[in-house]
C-alpha cells in the first residue's frame, strides 16, 4: 500500500526513548491539533493544527513548531529503534494533540508501523466521529483513552467540549474487543477528589474497563504559554502529589480485577 506510506500530515515532534507512553521503550509521535482547550494542557503547541511560532527554550529565539511530513519520512525515525522495542515489547506510540484530527495520516502511519511488526499504542481524549476514525482504531494494539471526569459541566468549562461522545466511544471501542486501558488525568479543581474519582472507577468498570491509570497534573508545561504568548488558565494552582493520589485511590471502591495504578 505505497499510498499509506505517501499520505502527508502536521507532526509536532518525534521522541525517541519514551517509556512513559505505553509498555516497554517507545518513540513517541507527537502530532499537530487537537478539538479540545484543556485549561491544564501541558502541551499548548500541539492545539493548533497549522504549524505556529514559539519561543525557542534555550536560545529565546523564534521557532515554527509543526511540520509536514510523510508516513515513510517519519518511520524512517521509528524504525531506527526497532531492536529496543523487541527487547522490551516497546513500539510507536502516536499522541498529539489529537492523532484521531488527521485520521489519514494516523492510520497510513499505524499501518507502515505494523506492516514492519511494531507495536502500535495510540494516546487519545477519544474526542471524534467513531465512524470516520475506526480505520484508526483497527490498526492500534493498544489504546491509552483519556476519561476527565463525569461531570457534564465541569467537562464543558474546563475542556471546551461535553464528556457524551467520548464516553460513547469508549462503549464503542470496547464493545468492538478492543484493548483499552483508561487514563485519568487528575486535575485540582476539576477532580482531585475520592466523588470525582469514584464516578469514574464507576463509569469504566460497567463500561468493561479493567485497567485505569491516574496520572496527578504537573506543571511542567507552564513555560510554553509564556514563549507562545498565551496564558496559562490553570496559573497558580498546585501539582498533585503522588503520594496524596495513591491514598484517594487507595481509598476508592473498585470491583474485583480491575487494577487502579498511579502512575
Ligand atoms: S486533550 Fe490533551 S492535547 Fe488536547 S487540549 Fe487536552 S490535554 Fe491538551
Amino acid at each position: 500500500m505505497t499510498e499509506f506510506r505517501e499520505r502527508r500530515g502536521i507532526v509536532t515532534d518525534i521522541q525517541r526513548y519514551s517509556i512513559q507512553d505505553g509498555p516497554g521503550i517507545r518513540t513517541t509521535v507527537f502530532l499537530k491539533g487537537c478539538p479540545l482547550r484543556c485549561g491544564w494542557c501541558s502541551n499548548p503547541e500541539t492545539q493548533k493544527i497549522e504549524p505556529e511560532e514559539m519561543l525557542d527554550a534555550r536560545t529565546g529565539k523564534a521557532v515554527t513548531v509543526g511540520r509536514e511530513m510523510a508516513v515513510c519520512e517519519v518511520l524512517d525515525v521509528v524504525r531506527r529503534d526497532k531492536p529496543f522495542y523487541d527487547g522490551s515489547n516497546g513500539g510507536l506510540t502516536l499522541s498529539g494533540g489529537e492523532a484521531l484530527l488527521q485520521p489519514a495520516f494516523s492510520e497510513g502511519l499505524l499501518w507502515a508501523a505494523k506492516e514492519e511488526g511494531i507495536h502500535t499504542t495510540l494516546m487519545t481524549c477519544g474526542y471524534a466521529k467513531f465512524d470516520a476514525v475506526w480505520p484508526v482504531f483497527e490498526q492500534c494494539d493498544l489504546i491509552l483513552f483519556d476519561i476527565k471526569g463525569m461531570d457534564e459541566e465541569k467537562h464543558r468549562a474546563h475542556t471546551g467540549v461535553s464528556p457524551l461522545p467520548i464516553h460513547e466511544n469508549l462503549e464503542k471501542l470496547l464493545a468492538k474487543g478492543k484493548a483499552v486501558i483508561v487514563r485519568v488525568p487528575v486535575i485540582p479543581d476539576h477532580n482531585d477528589n475520592k466523588d470525582a474519582l469514584q464516578a469514574i472507577v464507576n463509569y469504566a468498570s460497567s463500561a468493561g474497563v479493567s485497567s485505569i491509570e491516574f496520572l496527578p497534573y504537573h506543571r511542567l508545561g507552564e513555560s510554553k504559554y509564556q514563549r507562545l504568548h498565551r496564558k496559562y488558565p490553570w496559573k497558580g494552582i498546585s501539582q498533585v502529589n503522588a503520594a496524596d493520589l495513591s491514598k484517594i485511590v487507595n481509598r476508592l471502591d473498585a470491583p474485583k480485577g480491575i487494577k487502579l495504578i498511579v502512575n
